[in-house]
């Protein structure tokens, strides 16, 4: 059966003034479950209007009130997320588990933002000049918009709202049209948690939707997550038209495995982050840089414990779920075709998946795990970020080989090092130009008073998610300086004033 995933504005569904949708499947039937609503510009203008009005209001409510209403929707999306992870499996396909973490990642900004009162003291300097104090305030800066991927439906968008609404911004956020029906769960729990009408909006749809939030003057800020050419356009764009904006583009994650590591414990890293969520995270692991002469060992480990991974529903018991599309599902299984005639070794091939758990005679989206060998820096399953379970194992003699490959890749979102080595790992840390770093940690996404962002072609702007630069990305500071007591100005004085 088929349903409409409509837009949402001033807390009620919206549907639009097109009958345009697109449709969404679950990936592990291959069914169509629902039509998403595309956006025409009229749309997009009436959702951006609705988000407008409501600033004002949202601005000079307090920040009790705000903080009140922040941890009630704490406390209901706690209690809830169970809901919330079973809508993020049945589009995206991601086992039910991993999705209650993405949900529980997504909480911890929520709780982040508990904190706003605090986060948002700006400074206060007496007598700066005699009887004269200064002083500096954050402001929100209005309607902000908020572009998100499909692979992480729920954490993703977490990144920044709560962040934009405590500042006392309201909110218009275009999910991907893949797996949008999160989004409007989401905007459901806002308004049970009493968020006052158009201060959090849902605009579903495509680049006709994009491209009116990239340059409708309403709309203040742009953070936009998913791949790189996007992330690029994104930020050209918006900044453009004048824009603050935050562009989290694609990824190409090394992990640098040492001869000294701990091979047991590094292979069920690359497992791990290898083909977690099929490998549709842009903190995977996909290139494994094995130093010296434990590639062997490494390579037999990794494959030992990729063979006998279930994959299936991921409301069954499966380790791991089915791609998100059909289309992406054959990109994928052409890189490993493609890497395969350029002479990587397949070592565990996941176009012939034999796991438990997948229903052979349905539709669903099924790749496998699939450990590639013998990979040189040429190969396209290599330069390219492939986005699916694929691990890809180059052969280097030296730890300088194995930092100069990450250096030079045009990717800087991830990395890891595997080692019992604290000064290699400290090298590591200072020489690596990347933007999240994990020594013996493979997926190193920090937390949420941290703030989570890539170098190079990850990111386009200056600003990463969350933490203070988060708090600093939705707000525009503002000094003042007054004087009080007598205000006498000593008579006319066209000088630049100076302190006395
Ligand atoms: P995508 O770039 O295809 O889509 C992202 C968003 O942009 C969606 O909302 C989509 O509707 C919109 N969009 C797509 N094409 C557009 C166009 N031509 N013009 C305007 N808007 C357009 O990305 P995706 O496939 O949904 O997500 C996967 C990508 O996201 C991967 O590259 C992954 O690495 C990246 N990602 C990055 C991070 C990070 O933190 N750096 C996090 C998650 C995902």
């Amino acid at each position: 059966m088929s349903n409409t995933i409509s837009h949402w504005v001033d807390n009620a569904p919206f549907d639009g003034s097109s009958s345009a949708t697109a449709p969404v499947t679950n990936p592990a039937s291959g069914e169509v479950t629902g039509q998403v609503a595309l956006a025409t510009v009229e749309d997009a203008r009436h959702v951006i209007d609705a988000a407008a009005a409501a600033f004002p209001a949202w601005r000079d409510t307090s920040l009790a009130k705000r903080t009140q209403i922040l941890f009630t929707f704490r406390e209901l999306l706690n209690t809830r997320k169970g809901e919330l992870a079973e809508i993020i499996t049945s589009e995206h396909g991601k086992v039910v588990s991993d999705a209650l973490g993405e949900v529980a990642r997504g909480q911890e900004v929520v709780e982040f933002a508990c904190g706003i009162p605090h986060l948002l003291k700006g400074g206060y300097t007496e007598n700066a000049s005699t009887k004269v104090d200064v002083y500096s305030i954050r402001q929100p800066l209005g309607p902000v918009g908020i572009i998100s991927p499909f692979n992480f439906p729920a954490m993703v968008p977490m990144w920044f709202f709560p962040v934009a609404i405590a500042c006392g911004n309201t909110v218009v956020l275009k999910p991907s049209e893949k797996d949008p029906t999160a989004s409007l769960w989401i905007a459901n729990l806002w308004k049970d948690a009493g968020l006052p009408d158009g201060v959090f909006n849902v605009l579903q749809g495509d680049k006709t939707a994009v491209d009116e939030l990239l340059t409708n003057p309403k709309i203040k800020s742009i953070s936009f997550v998913g791949s790189t050419p996007i992330a690029q356009y994104v930020y050209a764009t918006a900044t453009a038209a004048g824009k603050r904006v935050q562009a989290l583009g694609g990824a190409k994650n090394h992990a640098v495995v040492l001869p000294d590591a701990d091979l047991d414990l590094a292979a069920d890293a690359m497992v791990n982050a290898g083909f977690g969520s099929a490998g549709e995270r842009c903190m995977a692991i996909s290139a494994c840089v094995a130093v010296g002469p434990i590639a062997d060992d490494l390579v037999a480990k990794i494959a030992e414990r990729t063979t006998p991974l279930k994959i299936g529903d991921g409301t069954k018991d499966s380790d791991m779920g089915p791609l998100v599309t059909k289309a992406h599902r054959d990109k994928v299984a052409s890189y490993i075709d493609a890497g395969e005639t350029d002479g990587a070794k397949v070592v565990v091939d996941g176009r012939t998946i034999s796991g438990d758990g997948a229903d052979r005679d349905s539709s669903g989206f099924w790749l496998g795990p699939t450990l590639l060998d013998q990979v040189t820096p040429d190969m396209s399953v290599y330069t390219d970020e492939i986005f699916g379970p694929v691990l890809s194992v180059l052969r280097v003699e030296t730890y300088d080989h194995a930092l100069e490959l990450i250096n030079t890749n045009p990717y800087g979102n991830g990395t890891a090092i595997f080692t019992n080595d604290g000064g290699a790992a400290r090298r590591f840390q200072n020489e690596v130009e990347v933007g999240m770093v994990g020594i013996n940690v493979p997926i190193p996404v920090p937390m949420a008073y941290y703030s989570f962002g890539g170098w190079k072609a990850s990111l386009f702007g200056d600003s990463h998610a969350h933490g203070m630069d988060g708090v600093q990305f939705f707000t525009r500071q503002k000094a003042i300086t007054q004087r009080w007591l007598d205000p006498s100005h000593g008579g006319i004085n066209l000088g630049f004033p100076e302190s006395q």
